[in-house]
């Protein structure tokens, strides 16, 4: 696999595994951010709440309390019998209930069981007394319980089977000393106060309201409220704890009550707000469980911070994460590529270059680092083979001429050999075929050679053809050329060249050497010398076979002379 896809595989596992971490750890940050957020507002919630309870509750305990401590009204429920007394109390009850906020009271005597009662719409004027209360009916042993009790004041919710309607009651008793004369108070539209109090439009929050035995009195959902609760033993009772399905959420809120409730007859009220993560209908809310010692109640406030604050609520703290990492893998990949791979991109195609034989100088563009010190390390060595096989190139070059002039060239004398001799008559034929020049070869050899070497020994010899070959050699013209043609035979070839100058340079070529060689036995070196006048149309061998014919001539002749063949040319011209 290529360096590329190797990175960007690897920076993608590396970002991937660090964004897992990330996102890993930014879930723990967002829960423990919510989790400390759901606490405030738990308690903001839970102050909120009870505030809106108690507002409207308190002014009607405050009147149901005042009705409670009228001189009339406790003159009246002493001796109810008294119509005096009846009626001034009657007209007082009337006074409250113009204030009460429902329109309505009641007041139930102790001594007769009357149970007094006006509503709104005044239906009752003049007939107040509404029934008489008995212990023996069900639906009136709240009275009695209230009474056997001795709680001073007490919220119930209930029905009012007479009336036909469910209300939130405030009762109060009437007491004279220790003396318990009759329940009074009012009551609250229970619909209508869950609507408003209970029944809030803001999802995820549910808010519910238990007395002191954690009995439901307030809850959205109608069913979940304990009517009468105060009639119930503890078993009927509808509990905080049938909503908890949890034994340790249910310890916890218990825990909570007592503790916020305090204890003893002086019980110090905690103001605080417990909170707590409950399970509640099979899902996790914060609950924040606080004391009311007004009513003598606990508001329990949960909170679903799933819906409050959902963690999709950070998708776009994801998403700019997200974009992060594409943005991030895209520079990473336009920096691989830009430091290292089109670098190394550059430097491969240099290579393949140059093992393709291209030497010609690299032109690399620039690279830093690594790279550009191994790019730059690469041209001088490129640079390097360049100049070497250029070295190399020269001197083969060189040692090949060198090697073809030896191979043309006579070792004893330096003269031409026979090869380079050849050549240069070839070419000459065919300069003289295209020019129509004329030119002229002589062919000398050694008389009596085989002498010298018989008795003056074999390197006498060789001096001897030394000599005779630079004596051939200064005699002829700077563009002629002499050749040792094997032996003691030697070729001169003159070019160009007339039936004249062939034979002044031949026989001054035998003359130089009959007088200027002295051998050691100091006789001298003579030679017979053949020669002939070439031109267009002759081939070389007819031309070597002319001049060797004129050579044997002067040896028949008695040797040491020159003869030239005839022309061919010349005889035909008198012709
Ligand atoms: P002629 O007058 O008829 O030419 O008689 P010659 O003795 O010169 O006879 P020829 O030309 O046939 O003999 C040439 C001799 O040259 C024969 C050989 O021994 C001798 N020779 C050939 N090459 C060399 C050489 O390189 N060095 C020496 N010293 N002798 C050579
Ligand atoms: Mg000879």
């Amino acid at each position: 696999m290529n360096l590329k896809p190797r990175f960007l595989i690897l920076a993608a596992a590396i970002i991937l595994i660090a964004s897992g971490a990330s996102w890993f750890a930014f879930q723990r940050i967002a829960e423990g951010i919510i989790e400390q957020w759901g606490v405030r507002l738990v308690e903001t919630q839970v102050r909120y709440d009870s505030a809106r309870l108690l507002q409207p509750l308190i002014r009607e305990i405050a009147l149901s309390r005042q009705m409670a401590h009228s001189q009339l009204i406790r003159r009246w429920a002493k001796e109810p019998d008294n119509p005096a007394y009846m009626q001034e109390a009657i007209t007082e009850m009337e006074t409250f209930r113009r204030n009460f906020q429902d329109g309505s009271y009641f007041a139930a005597l102790r001594a007769s069981g009357a149970y007094y009662h006006n509503n709104a719409q005044n239906d009752y004027a003049g007939r107040q007394l509404r029934y008489h209360l008995s212990p023996t009916t069900p639906s009136d042993s709240w009275f009695y319980e209230i009474i056997r009790q001795g709680r001073e004041f007490h919220l119930n919710v209930n029905k009012d089977e007479f009336l036909g309607m469910t209300k939130l009651w405030i009762d109060v008793l009437i007491r004279d000393g220790d003396e318990t004369l009759g329940v009074v108070g009012t009551g609250l539209d229970l619909d209508r106060f869950i609507r408003d109090i209970v029944q809030l439009a803001q999802p995820g929050i549910t808010t519910l309201f238990v007395d002191h035995n954690g009995a439901i009195q307030l809850h959205r959902d109608l069913r979940y409220i304990d009517y009468a609760s105060i009639v119930k033993t503890d078993g009927e009772k509808i509990t905080i704890d049938r909503l908890l399905s949890d034994g340790q959420d249910r310890t916890f809120i218990r825990a909570a009550m007592r503790e916020l409730a305090g204890a003893g007859p002086e019980r110090e009220h905690d103001t605080r707000v417990i909170s707590r993560f409950v399970t509640y209908e099979g899902k996790r809310y914060l609950a924040g469980v606080a004391y009311l010692p007004e009513l003598d109640w606990y508001e329990v406030t949960m909170l679903d911070l799933d819906v409050l604050m959902p963690l999709h609520s950070f998708t776009s703290v994801l998403l700019i994460f997200a974009a992060t990492l594409v943005v991030a893998l895209l520079l990473f990949n336009y920096i691989l590529s830009r430091w290292v791979l089109n670098p190394v991109a550059n430097l491969e195609n240099a290579m393949l270059r140059v093992r393709d034989g291209d030497l010609n100088p690299l032109a690399l563009p620039p690279a830093k680092g690594e790279i550009g010190r191994l790019s730059g390390h690469f041209s001088a060595m490129a640079e390097s083979v360049r100049s070497h096989t250029q070295e190399l190139e020269h001197r083969v070059a060189a040692r090949t001429e060198e090697l073809h002039r030896l191979a043309s060239v006579d070792p004893l004398t330096g003269l031409l050999n026979r090869r380079g001799f050849t050549e240069r008559i070839n070419a000459e034929v065919k300069r003289a075929e295209r020019e129509q020049s004329r030119f002229g070869l002589i062919w000398i050899d050694i008389d009596e050679f085989k002498q010298i070497n018989d008795f003056l020994g074999h390197s006498a010899g060789d001096e001897a053809l030394r000599s005779v070959g630079s004596l051939i050699n200064a005699s002829i013209r700077p563009y002629d050329c002499a050749a040792r043609w094997g032996g003691d035979e030697f070729l001169i070839l003159l070019a160009p060249c007339d039936h004249d100058t062939l034979a002044r340079l031949g026989e001054r070529i035998r003359n130089s050497i009959e007088t200027g060689i002295q051998l050691a036995d100091e006789t001298s070196i003579t030679v017979s010398v053949g020669a002939c006048l070439a031109g267009r149309g002759d081939a070389m061998e007819r031309i070597l076979q002319r001049a060797d014919k004129a050579l044997y001539a002067a040896k028949a002749e008695g040797r040491n002379r020159l003869r030239i063949a005839d022309d061919p040319e010349a005889r035909a011209e008198p012709a």
